[in-house]
């Protein structure tokens, strides 16, 4: 194969790979109700209506919009 064409290729799986990533969803997710956040796992973050829902990338992504960790799942920790 051609080096330069294999080159483009393997950006192109990168990008994609990249893109998949984007579009997963936020390993946070915050209450707007409650002001408070958890992982995704926890039991709360699920219970959680989808109006209620807002999501978040990392904790001091939450934090900075003024929501504080939840108690029970400690996210971030
Ligand atoms: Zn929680």
């Amino acid at each position: 194969m051609h080096p330069k064409k294999m080159l483009v290729g393997l950006l192109a799986i990168f990008v994609l790979a990249w893109g998949l990533g984007v579009a997963q969803a936020k390993p946070f997710v915050g209450n707007k109700n409650s002001k408070k956040f958890h992982v995704v796992a926890c039991q709360y973050a699920k219970k959680m209506g989808p109006k209620n829902r807002v999501e978040f990338s990392t904790v001091a992504e939450a934090e900075k919009a003024g929501y504080v960790a939840c108690k029970v799942c400690k996210p971030g920790r």
